[in-house]
């Protein structure tokens, strides 16, 4: 079956990551309001109720904004470890419980079509999740908030058709930029997030022709550019002597506005 994805929106303001076959959708993230996921789908002819749960990676405020409302209004599924749910679920958010769908940490459950796995990653949360999901032969990893790839994360990143990582800094505007020391060393820290140069060397690390669709995430409005990010990419390749075979797309997923659809074929 061929996959949908679509990046609803991405960065420090708000995470939603759409992901759908021609029968179902699932949500990756809902860090933005749900009236502007309902909107956003709207606009490619998606409704709600298509949509068969979405899946939780942190408990930062730019990942589950639009929980609430999702679950509530929509009766929408989330599904997330226990110890996430422990970090989200406080008196003052009201989430309806009907709604909680607890998953273990790397052991495969299915979901509208997909085969989807929760795999940990170092951030600074009590616990953060990336998802690797599959349909057929697909493999999808999504790993948006982590200060560096440990090695339980590695390969399911490796793994991907389509990657959907972070490349959150500019390490010379965050370096030279106006945010405090604190929050400097907290976002340049293992648990903190990926700097472009951080993640070019990774990609470089791993491309491999079955990896046909890189979507850089999570920019930084304040220490990062669009420009920047691919700039450091190409750069980094090239200073490793690696061509790109002109099927792979480089993608770079904007703030607050959906992406372009990918398609993967079967
Ligand atoms: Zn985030
Ligand atoms: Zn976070």
């Amino acid at each position: 079956m061929n996959v949908n994805f679509c990046s609803l929106s991405s960065g420090s303001s708000g995470n939603c990551y759409y992901l759908g076959n021609e029968f179902h959708g699932i949500l990756i993230d809902a860090g933005i309001s749900a009236t502007s996921i309902r909107k956003f789908l709207k606009d490619m002819d998606i409704t709600m109720q298509t949509i068969m749960g979405v899946l939780i990676t942190h408990n930062h405020i730019d990942h589950i904004r639009g929980l609430e409302i999702l679950t509530r209004k929509n009766s929408i599924p989330a599904f997330t470890t226990h110890k996430i749910w422990e970090s989200i679920l406080t008196p003052q958010r009201k989430i309806s419980r009907d709604c909680i769908r607890e998953i273990p940490l790397q052991q495969k459950f299915h979901l509208a079509g997909f085969d989807i796995e929760a795999f940990p990653v170092c951030h600074d949360a009590p616990e953060t999740v990336g998802f690797h999901i599959c349909s057929g032969e697909k493999k999808i990893t999504i790993a948006t908030d982590l200060g560096h790839i440990c090695q339980t994360a590695a390969p399911y990143i490796k793994e991907a058709n389509l990657l959907v990582i972070e490349s959150n800094y500019d390490e010379q505007m965050l370096v030279n930029g106006s945010y405090p020391h604190y929050l400097k060393t907290r976002i340049q820290s293992d648990h903190g997030h990926l700097g472009n140069h951080q993640t070019s060397v990774f990609l470089a690390d791993i491309i491999n022709d079955s990896l046909s669709h890189i979507c850089l995430a999570h920019l930084s409005k304040n220490n990062n550019t669009p420009e920047k990010a691919l700039q450091t990419l190409h750069q980094t390749f090239s200073e490793r002597g690696i061509n790109l075979n002109g099927q792979q797309i480089i993608s770079i997923l904007n703030r607050h506005i959906p992406s372009e659809i990918i398609r993967l074929v079967e």
